[in-house]
């Protein structure tokens, strides 16, 4: 039973064996529409997979999070529970709804099995360590050592428990290295801009002195560099790192020290990424200068591209500051700018797919479809590497199932760690995704779709 559900479709293997050979190519490049049609995303069989109770999960939350006024104040909210039910309580109410939907689990035990699940319906878990920091939370070198001691065991996780082919995990900066200290590097490189071997060389442990820093800064620096040299150094030919993008006013400090970490690690692979966010007016620029920078440094670069998680904040942010909002004006320029950037990524990795890498992070189908389409165009092939695809986990598990199913690799974001850790990433992902989220009427049409099938099926005596 559970095999017929997980077996391949025909589509599928065909688009496998079509794939298998560079003079198969050629008849991929000329009949594209045998391959990208079967990504409809309409078929509620692709839940066939999940338990009854699982289902029955899915719908529960989702029908909550189709209520706004539940998401924008499901931060409050889940304080005032906190506090009315206790720790206990909380964690109790929690751990078999939201927190099962969305977090893989506490431990290494219970992460393997979300995870040896997840490998079964051919899905590969990108582990995020759930760390989030931001202006005026800044603690001493002892907090950000304990972040990165945090981050190795991912390295290790990802890397020892064998869940997927080419092990990813994502990684946030500013767990390793002071939002302030940031937001000044921001400042300083638009008006001078640091050498990247400059800090290459302070990886390797060189004790140089940075342009405009104070002497505690640079101390700071220092060590958060060899903070992120040690995570690098651990995960090279290993597990692919994903740094993420965060706010416009420090992205600029973590582009710059992610490519110092390209220029380091990147010689033979794309082993460290960076996250380019299409909703910013500068996308395309940005990307086109990391592409020229890549090339003329020799470096492979690897590329997650989303539409962006911080619009509300960014917007309030440049309108309290006077400043020109940074944000493209509408939802259909984003998703012009989301198309451009990924055609522009998929030339470059047709012509150089050892060179350059894409993961294309959204939920969005419309995205998705254009991603396989322009792929069979430029005749990449879906197993290259080259090319895979991301979505969160807990959330549009149609457009992962169906991707999984005809045969693209395909990541879940995978938050884990105790309800308590995670719930401030829970809140702010529910938030940031609300737009997704109020967008996921179709997902919860499909689940109740596949339910009413299983009851008729339960009705009729079952197979
Ligand atoms: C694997 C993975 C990794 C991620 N890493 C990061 C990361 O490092 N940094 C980060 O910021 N986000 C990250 N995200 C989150 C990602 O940005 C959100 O999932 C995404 O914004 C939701 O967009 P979508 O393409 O999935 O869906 P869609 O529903 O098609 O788009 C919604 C998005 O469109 C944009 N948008 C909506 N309304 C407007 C408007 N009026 N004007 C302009 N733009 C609008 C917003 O970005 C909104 O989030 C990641 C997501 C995944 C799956």
């Amino acid at each position: 039973m559970l095999w017929s559900h997980l077996r391949p479709s025909l589509t599928h293997l065909l688009s496998l064996r079509l794939l298998g050979t560079a003079s198969s190519r050629m008849v991929v490049v000329k009949q594209p529409e045998l391959l990208s049609a079967g990504l409809t995303f309409d078929d509620p069989s692709a839940f066939r997979v999940k338990s009854l109770g699982e289902l029955l999960r899915a719908l529960g939350v989702f029908q909550l999070c189709s209520f706004p006024l539940l998401v924008n104040n499901c931060g409050k909210l889940m304080t005032g529970t906190r506090t009315l039910l206790g720790r206990r309580g909380f964690s109790l109410l929690l751990r078999p709804t939201v927190y099962a939907q969305f977090v893989a689990g506490e431990n290494e035990r219970e992460i393997s099995q979300s995870m040896g699940k997840m490998s079964l319906l051919g899905l590969r878990p990108m582990l995020a360590v759930p760390i989030e920091e931001d202006l005026g939370e800044s603690t001493g070198e002892k907090r950000y050592d304990d972040n990165m001691e945090a981050m190795l065991e991912c390295v290790r996780m990802s890397h020892s428990n064998a869940w997927s082919k080419d092990p990813m995990m994502q990684l946030k900066i500013t767990a390793l290295l002071s939002p302030e200290l940031c937001v000044k590097l921001t400042t300083l490189i638009t008006r001078q801009p640091y050498d990247l071997s400059l800090l290459v060389r302070a990886m390797d442990g060189e004790a140089i002195t940075l342009p405009g820093l104070e002497e505690t800064e640079t101390a700071h620096f220092l060590c958060g560099l060899q903070r992120l040299n040690k995570i690098a150094e651990a995960s090279v030919n290993k597990v692919r790192v994903l740094v993420d993008a965060e706010y416009t006013y420090m992205n600029p400090a973590l582009t710059l020290v992610t490519m110092a970490l390209m220029k380091k690690f990147n010689k033979d692979g794309a082993w460290i990424w960076n996250t380019y966010q299409c909703y910013l007016k500068e996308a395309m620029s940005l990307l086109l200068e990391a592409l020229n920078l890549s090339q003329a440094e020799g470096f492979c670069l690897g590329v997650k591209l989303v539409r962006g998680a911080y619009m509300d904040k960014e917007r309030k942010l440049s309108e309290k500051e006077g400043r020109v909002d940074p944000i493209h004006p509408s939802w259909e320029e984003t998703n012009k700018s989301y198309n451009s950037c990924l055609d522009v990524m998929l030339d470059a990795i047709s012509q150089k797919p050892e060179h350059n890498r894409i993961i294309v992070a959204t939920h969005n189908e419309e995205s998705v479809r254009r991603a396989a389409k322009r792929m069979e165009e430029l005749g990449i092939d879906k197993n290259g590497g080259s090319v895979c695809f991301g979505q969160l986990l807990g959330m549009c598990d149609h457009v992962s199932l169906t991707l999984a199913n005809e045969g693209y690799p395909v990541y879940k974001s995978v938050p884990y760690g105790s309800v308590d850790d995670t719930l401030p990433y829970l809140v702010r992902r529910a938030q940031e995704n609300r737009t997704v989220l109020q967008g996921i009427r179709k997902e919860r049409d499909l689940l109740r779709q596949e339910l009413r099938y299983r009851i008729r099926l339960g009705l009729r005596g079952g197979s």
